[in-house]
């Protein structure tokens, strides 16, 4: 199989991981053509965002500690993971020498306290410049050959939105699949870093937080792999949060549709645009732990087989958040919902939910609890007394949602679900379920939002396969 394998920051955080996740890599190679992308080692994307804030108040005592805690980590590991000492130093060398081109951008940074976008795509793509080379080198000194790539060097070529950049698909497809195509001829195993492309001019951009994931299918889609694995820190994708329920299971297969449903609110975050390259081919992604490789976690492909008793496949729950009850003399007023959301938007508030009812008397909208205050100001400032006569929140509000393709077009789930809901005596504050039938979301308070989710997984039955 042509198979391309992410791990996150987290799996590759620790020495005995590295170790254990490169001799996996290594007896995979030898049946498979495989190509491995690998984010920044835990917290050092992190570290690298804060030292950007410091370039800017000109705190050099705070940057040289991030450094120092970078420089210290990365090295720790390298001497743990690699016991040749040529090997050793080689990979010591390496590292040194992009340590060096870091400290000499932030002394020019420094001195003029000012870090631009582009510098700050600049600086936080180090850390995926130092991981590539730690598992290359793991990797050889377990006698198996590969070769670092950064995103900019395996050919992902972007726009110059730094920060978000959008990827120019036909100039990376061909960058890209001579790239790898000639580095798996020559019996090498690519390690390419995420996150990371450059625009045409050569420029480091990134693909915004979680980008690894994107790079990922990125190169799947170039590639045309035969499958995708995202390795991280659970078994796949669950039926409900396990910290929640304790018979939550993982799920063997989801289609893309519905993982991109659970994206939203599960622990196992993807990168929002990650499924977008695997459509076209139809490519199938695996949502796999990178260290327990005996699983084989959850299957997504564009359909799947639904279980007709199993409608729904799994609860997902985010707690705290704000809802915002916005009454007016709005009925029958054309553009009344165009002021609200441009309000918002202009506020920085990102609306989660939204329901309005025929009768047009009034609008309520979900909000995450730390965009409240900002979206109640905005609305009071902007519309309060105009279009807008009375505006209700409701603190510490959840958002419960279940997934499942299987509830289009079945008739009762929306019955069964308030049901046992109302066995609890909960009371249900909003409710919305999109015409994509893929999702009903409802709305209650934070404090009955175990209980509610407990109980729907028992009474759904979806700890049984
Ligand atoms: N290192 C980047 C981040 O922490 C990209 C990634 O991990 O996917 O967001
Ligand atoms: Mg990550």
């Amino acid at each position: 199989m042509k198979l391309v394998i992410k791990f996150d920051g987290c799996s590759i955080s620790k020495s005995e991981n590295i170790n254990k996740i490169c001799l996996y890599l290594k007896q995979l190679s030898i049946t498979n053509e495989i190509v491995v992308v690998c984010s920044a080692i835990n917290k050092t994307t992190d570290d690298l965002m804060k030292i950007a804030k410091f370039v800017e108040t000109k705190d050099k005592k705070t940057i040289n500690s991030l450094i120092s805690r970078i420089i210290k980590n990365h090295k720790q590991i390298a001497v743990r993971s690699i016991d040749k000492l040529t090997i050793r130093n080689k990979l010591i060398k390496k590292l040194d020498s992009d340590f060096d081109d870091l400290k000499e951008f932030l002394a020019g940074a420094l001195i003029i306290g000012e870090i631009t976008s582009r510098s700050l795509d600049y600086l936080i793509s180090f850390g995926e410049k130092l991981s590539i080379n730690i598992i290359s080198h793991v990797l050889l000194n377990l006698n198996c050959m590969s070769f670092p790539l950064t995103g900019k060097e395996v050919g992902i070529i972007t726009d110059s939105n730094f920060g978000e950049s959008k990827l120019l698909i036909d100039t990376t497809t061909i960058n890209v699949s001579r790239t790898i195509n000639s580095l798996l001829d020559r019996k090498l195993l690519p390690i390419v870093g995420g996150f990371v492309g450059a625009d045409q001019y050569g420029h480091i951009t990134t693909f915004g937080r979680r980008g690894s994931d994107y790079t990922a299918t990125i190169i799947a889609s170039c590639i045309r792999a035969d499958e995708i694995w995202i390795m991280g820190s659970t078994d796949g994708l669950m039926t409900a949060d396990p910290r929640i329920t304790h018979n939550a299971r993982v799920l063997k297969e989801v289609s893309y549709a519905e993982a991109s449903e659970m994206n939203i609110f599960g622990i196992q975050q993807i990168h929002p645009r990650a499924f977008e390259p695997l459509l076209k081919d139809q490519i199938p992604m695996r949502i796999r732990n990178a260290l327990n490789t005996q699983h084989t976690g959850t299957y997504i492909s564009a359909s799947t087989r639904s279980n007709i008793n199993k409608p729904v496949k799994c609860i997902n729950a985010i707690k705290h958040n704000g809802l915002i009850d916005i009454r007016g003399s709005m009925i029958g007023l054309q553009g009344t919902a165009a002021k609200i959301f441009s309000t918002l938007a202009n506020a920085g508030v990102n609306v989660m939910m939204i329901s309005q009812n025929p009768s047009e008397s009034s609008i309520s909208i979900v909000v995450q609890k730390m965009d409240l205050d900002k979206a109640v100001n905005s609305l009071e400032i902007n519309l309060l007394g105009k279009l807008v006569k009375k505006i209700d929140v409701t603190t510490d509000v959840s958002i419960i949602a279940l997934i499942g393709s299987g509830m289009r077009g079945t008739i009762g789930i929306a019955s069964k679900v308030f049901n046992i809901i109302s066995k609890n005596n909960v009371n249900v504050v909003m409710i919305v379920q999109g015409s994509s039938e893929l999702n009903l979301s409802f709305i209650i308070r934070d404090t009955d939002c175990d209980s509610v989710v407990k109980s729907l997984h028992d009474e759904l039955n979806l700890s049984i396969q």
